[in-house]
């Protein structure tokens, strides 16, 4: 079946009614907390789990996931991140929707319901088809053409076996400019996907298309769902340039955040919890070969942020595995800068000159020794600055490569360090320098940067301007209320029911607690609930990410008076306390507003009236 044609659901705000059967049988069977462990640590803590939020840099465990009571959602108290399964797929698997219920549906066995629509095809999800399509055909090449046996025969004499080349989809480009071209003529929208993806280019003046992989072995990199993202290309003829071809940035693919091999490695790292990265794609498919299966390797490009902070959410200890030449040390040195605050080991692994991991791995047990000599990256830092000091032999020189080292420390944040690594920075500044650590203490808080200061007043004008007639208490009162109907709704519908309440969603003067409020106080009334996954789905972004932190306040609230009604009932009399309040600040602004005195008086009497009904209408009630 040609796959590429596949069809893609309607999504989005047409959700049909089949859509939303789909969505929820789907929700229903997707286990929450294995789906997201598959990719981020999770531990649990009483009744949630924790682990590091894969959204923003997490230091400490800030994302909780509940299952308590089918709310299945993910929350992170840190950047905020909210969601249930399709979102969690959506956002860390860089899905759009209809991908992500396919993905899903796919993975607990659930054949959707929904008529299948040409509609609502998204460029992402097509470009991936086509990549995956691509990768097919350069597979089926390696058997059927004359530049197929070559690459097998190539691949033979590095020692590659046919196990490694299934494994990894090595595949074929003939030597055609309309290999894939021909494929797809007369379907513009898929030579449009096929430019997109960066499986094809297009001669503009002579307005022709043709394909951007020729006479090439193709080595399919993947995203963590094992989908095709894009390709190394390995020349096949050594007068070809470049050696390696990679796919251009898409929409699909950045080189930055992207590890060739994870998909394959990343159970391996997480079980050690040790990954090692390696520089070449052929080093990697060795490394597996030999059994090492904890691999991956950058894509021409050093080492990232965004490589460093995948890496560190799901092991301890990264090894960097370099080539001994001036290129491999200037690439450990940036490496290391990218998991300087990362709460993880980074050892570096500087091997023999001349040798790389595909050479070494031939005998495991000298790549495995040669892994166990590597140096924690702060000895590895330390050792490099000794060795040009000790080149360097004047005074005023030296000092100023000190200089700069100690201004490096401070750029990459060295007082934001566990307390233990800076000792040990301190420890060795002071053995280098042979001055007291004290000294070398104070020396590095003199050149503390100055932007520390301005992050803190980023935070203040990030709080959340309120309209001036809500006041805090307000706001809160209405939150907390809102809280622990979200966290029990089961219980809170029934108290609801039984009394007769007040309060209406024109109560809420907060405009979120009021959207909230407006999506879940009609159903608790009527008796039909909501669960938190559904409000997920349904409602804005910020509307969520303040129910989600709202759940968490109705436990804590519920928790501390151990009973769901009584703690709807504390809340909802503040509640209506604060309506009241507000009542009688309206009509004292009222009386403030009057300019003639005896007028003024008037008013005043009247106010005083007007509360006392409001006063006793609430205690008849
Ligand atoms: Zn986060």
């Amino acid at each position: 079946m040609d796959a590429y044609r596949g069809i893609e659901m309607t999504v989005g705000n047409q959700l049909g009614m089949s859509d939303r059967t789909d969505i929820e049988r789907v929700r229903e069977q997707v286990d929450l907390v294995a789906l997201i462990s598959e990719y981020i640590p999770l531990k649990q803590s009483s009744r949630e789990w924790v682990g590091l939020c894969p959204f923003h840099d997490d230091h400490k465990p800030s994302m909780r996931v509940v299952t308590h009571k089918d709310q299945d959602f993910y929350k992170c108290f840190s950047c905020g991140a909210t969601g249930d399964c399709f979102k969690f797929v959506q956002n860390y698997l860089q899905k759009d929707f209809g991908e992500a219920l396919r993905f899903l549906a796919d993975r607990v066995g659930i054949e959707l319901l929904a008529a299948p629509s040409e509609e609502g095809i998204s460029s992402r999800s097509s470009m991936r088809r086509a990549m995956d399509w691509a990768s097919k055909l350069y597979q089926d090449a390696l058997s059927t053409t004359s530049e197929g046996e070559n690459a097998l025969s190539q691949l033979h004499n590095r020692g590659f076996t046919d196990d490694s080349i299934t494994q990894f989809s090595i595949g074929v480009a003939p030597d055609s400019w309309t290999f894939l071209t021909d494929k797809l003529q007369g379907t513009p929208e898929r030579i449009e996907t096929g430019l997109d993806a960066g499986l094809l280019k297009k001669n503009e003046e002579k307005n022709r298309v043709y394909d951007a992989f020729r006479n090439r072995i193709m080595f399919p990199i993947l995203d963590e769902a094992g989908s095709t993202i894009a390709f190394g290309a390995r020349r096949l003829h050594e007068e070809d340039e470049p050696k390696y071809l990679n796919s251009p940035e898409t929409a699909l693919f950045h080189k930055s955040k992207t590890l060739y091999g994870y998909s394959q490695a990343r159970s391996a790292i997480q079980k050690e919890s040790k990954a090692i990265v390696v520089e070449g794609y052929t080093d990697v498919i060795a490394c597996h070969q030999a059994g090492i299966t904890n691999v991956v390797a950058t894509l021409g490009t050093s080492l990232t942020p965004d490589h460093a902070d995948k890496l560190s959410r799901i092991c301890n200890e990264v090894y960097l595995v370099f080539d001994g030449d001036t290129a491999g040390q200037y690439a450990a040195d940036r490496a290391i800068e990218c998991f300087f605050l990362k709460n993880i080991d980074v050892l570096i692994c500087v091997l023999p000159e001349g040798q790389d991991p595909a050479d070494l791995v031939v005998d495991k047990a000298s790549f495995t020794s040669c892994i166990e000599r590597a140096v924690d990256a702060l000895t590895y830092k330390f050792n490099r600055l000794e060795s040009t000091l000790s080149q360097e032999h004047t005074t005023s020189g030296k000092s100023q490569k000190i200089d700069s080292f100690l201004d490096e420390l401070v750029r990459l944040g060295v007082q934001h360090l566990s307390s233990s690594r800076k000792t040990f920075i301190y420890e060795q500044i002071a053995i280098l320098l042979r001055i007291p650590m004290e000294d070398v203490q104070k020396e590095l808080k003199s050149r503390r940067p100055a932007s520390s200061r301005d992050k803190k007043q980023e935070k203040v004008s990030e709080r959340v301007q309120l309209p001036k007639t809500l006041s805090r208490a307000r706001q809160i009162a209405e939150r907390e209320f809102l809280a622990i109907l979200l966290f029990d709704p089961t219980e809170s519908s029934a108290c609801l029911r039984e009394s007769e309440l007040t309060i209406t969603v024109d109560s809420f003067l907060d405009p979120i607690a009021s959207k909230i409020a407006g999506y879940i106080l009609p159903k608790l009334l009527a008796g039909t609930l909501f669960t938190m996954p559904e409000l997920i789905t349904d409602l804005d972004e910020e509307s969520e990410n303040v129910a989600t932190t709202l759940y968490f306040v109705g436990q804590r609230i519920c928790n501390t008076y151990e009973s769901v009604v009584y703690a709807l009932r504390m809340t909802m009399s503040a509640f209506l306390q604060s309506i009241e309040k507000q009542a009688i600040a309206d009509e004292v602004k009222g009386i403030h507003e009057v300019k003639d005195s005896e007028e003024k008086t008037q008013a005043a009497q009247q106010a005083i009236e007007s509360i006392r009904r409001q006063q006793s209408a609430r205690n008849a009630s």
